[in-house]
């Protein structure tokens, strides 16, 4: 157990340790303390007798011994010249040491007591002021109960006390980072506010969400009595990681961008529509270290240091009426904020307590993942599909919104992992046989003599398969649309999101879906067939691959029409009409079909098998 608890990083640490804590903490192995500090208490002779005799356990307890006063008394404790503390002091409680205890020298045992104090570093030190303010800016009582949603009053408080009051909440895990354990978070700012409350309102806009050249932009509306309004449009970016952009990451952002840009000990009103900053700051701040993989974990975090060195007060709003359209016009500027938090007021890790098992081996895989360079193929692939998409539908898709569009569940399961291990290149094709001994020849394309790819298997083969099959999709296609594109390996691999527009620039969603089915189904049979003619030699004609395209694609409708079931499926079913939207203009004998024929017999799509002789019509 310590082995894993070195191995990720637990620390003991908080920004600012309460009285309470420091007094309880064991004084013999203070986790606090250099190893030199504690070698050289180790080595005074009256330790033991401080640990045996006298039973001493705590910080407290050393602490009542060292700053034993005896003023009320005739003989105060003085040392003898020869800085030895006195054996024989009369006071009470030195007679109580010598009597009960068996304590040979209660003054000596006081001087190592207080030797013993002065070696606890000071954030972790009884009596050395912390300076943190916390005392003095702690919420009222009404704040607390206006945060805990009691009363009229729905603005929130930013709670600025930040000393460890619990001992379990200290514990943290994944302590990497840099941060400092020896000093106490110390406010600077000063305790008299800085003239009357500054009002601001934040609004969000994210352009192009989900796209890898999406932007954010933070429109501010700063209101303060007896001063000018200003209003700002900022363009964000950051200085320290790309963030996902996203409406609450603008909404971080400018209020980044406000706290940075006021001084520390200015109150401050924040106005949004939507509850996000209130509820991450003050309502759930706790909730907070329960999501470290959040895209914008680390942002918050960098909010939080910067809330917690402010000395005047933070508070939040939502309020419905907005003067956005006032900021809409505004041209934006681009702004780099810059991200980093003040050591002083970070925290590293997460806390132990906020964790369970699920959530630290996510943690433990998503760091390994980090340490593990990136696959060439795959970046290679992305950046194709990213391509391709951006030619075709003018729509540049994020990573992320490539990987997660591969878990899309129009796709049947084999397919979706089929289109993963593409981008992925872990099939064993082409160059993967030159390193087989004797198998070399594997890596060859056996029709057309060239290195076999898997972008060469599923498009540019001449095997009579691949031919048949793009046809037919074309043709279904062509049955209801007009507007086939040229297919080429980024397309292929990003088909669950294609961005077909009505004119009137509106996603038609029936069309998108009916592209992602016939192009994953088409893509997965034609690898089938090449593995049945390559590795069990059995050929395809012509017309065996048209019907079984056919049959795939019969079992895709037939599949829509089951799931389709609400009475059967309840909440998992699909949207009949969006099943409706995909397949209809394309059935086979689609005017004597009800017009809802998602329960009627014999639906299949409009292109009859060939007979077995036939070929190809
Ligand atoms: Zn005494
Ligand atoms: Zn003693
Ligand atoms: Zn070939």
């Amino acid at each position: 157990m310590i082995t894993a608890a070195k191995k990720f990083h637990l620390t003991f640490t908080a920004l600012s340790i309460s009285k309470e804590i420091q007094l309880q903490m064991p004084v013999w192995n203070h986790l606090a303390m250099t190893d030199a500090n504690l070698e050289r208490i180790r080595k005074k002779k009256n330790t033991s007798c401080l640990r045996q005799n006298h039973r001493v356990k705590t910080v407290l307890d050393i602490l009542q011994i060292a700053h034993r006063t005896s003023t009320n008394y005739r003989r105060p404790h003085i040392l003898n010249p020869s800085g030895v503390g006195r054996k024989n002091c009369g006071c009470p409680p030195c007679q109580r040491d010598r009597n009960e205890f068996h304590c040979r020298n209660p003054g000596e045992c006081i001087e190592t007591a207080k030797l013993i104090l002065q070696c606890i570093p000071p954030k972790w030190n009884p009596e050395v002021e912390n300076l943190d303010h916390c005392d003095t800016l702690a919420l009222t009582e009404e704040e607390q109960l206006a945060n805990k949603g009691v009363g009229d009053d729905k603005t929130l408080t930013f709670d600025p006390d930040y000393r460890l009051t619990d001992m379990s909440h200290g514990f943290r895990i994944f302590a990497s980072d840099d941060y400092l354990q020896q000093t106490a978070a110390k406010r600077y700012g000063s305790l008299l506010t800085n003239g009357d409350e500054l009002e601001a309102q934040i609004h969000a806009r994210v352009s192009k969400p989900g796209q890898a050249n999406s932007e954010m932009t933070a429109l501010i509306h700063l209101r303060q009595p007896n001063q000018v309004d200003q209003t700002l449009a900022l363009r964000l970016s950051f200085t320290e990681w790309d963030l996902y952009p996203s409406f609450n990451t603008a909404l971080l952002g400018g209020l980044l961008h406000i706290i940075s840009s006021t001084p520390l000990n200015t109150p401050l009103k924040v106005f949004t529509t939507s509850d996000f900053l209130g509820k991450t700051f003050v309502k759930n701040r706790c909730d907070i270290e329960k999501h470290p993989l959040e895209p914008n974990f680390r942002l918050v975090q960098t909010v939080i240091s910067r809330l917690n060195e402010r000395t005047a007060r933070t508070r939040f709003t939502q309020s419905k009426v907005t003067d956005a359209f006032l900021l809409q016009h505004l041209p934006p500027h681009t702004i780099l904020l810059d991200a980093a938090s003040d050591l002083m007021f970070s925290l590293p890790g997460i806390r132990l307590k906020a964790g369970n098992q699920r959530l630290f081996t996510k943690v433990i895989m998503d760091i390994k993942g980090k340490l593990r360079p990136p696959r060439k193929s795959t970046t290679c692939n992305l950046e194709r599909i990213r391509c391709s998409l951006g030619d075709e539908f003018k729509f540049y898709p994020s990573d992320s919104a490539i990987w997660r569009s591969m878990r899309c569940t129009d796709i049947n399961r084999l397919t979706r992992n089929f289109l993963w291990k593409c981008v992925h290149e872990t099939f064993h094709v082409g160059l993967f046989w030159d390193k087989v001994n004797n198998f070399e020849h594997f890596g060859e394309c056996s029709l057309c003599r060239v290195p076999e790819t898997m972008e060469h298997i599923l498009l540019d083969c001449n095997s009579p398969s691949v031919h048949t099959i793009w046809q037919l999709a074309e043709f279904i296609w062509s049955q209801r649309y007009r507007d086939w594109p040229s297919l080429n390996w980024g397309l292929l691999l990003g088909c669950s999101l294609s961005k077909f527009k009505s004119n009137r620039g509106k996603a038609i969603r029936g069309k998108n879906r009916f592209f992602t089915i016939i192009v994953s189904s088409s893509m997965q049979l034609i690898w089938t067939l090449r593995n049945e003619r390559v590795l069990e030699r059995k050929p395809t004609t012509t017309t065996e691959a048209r019907n079984r395209w056919l049959a795939v694609i019969n079992a895709a409708l037939t599949r829509d029409r089951i799931l389709a079931n609400k009475a059967r499926f309840g909440k998992f079913s699909r949207n009949k009409r969006l099943v409706l939207e995909t397949w209809s203009g394309v059935l086979h004998n689609e005017e004597a079909l009800p017009e809802d024929w998602i329960c009627a017999k014999e639906v299949l799509v409009g292109i009859r098998p060939a007979a077995r002789n036939n070929g190809v019509g």
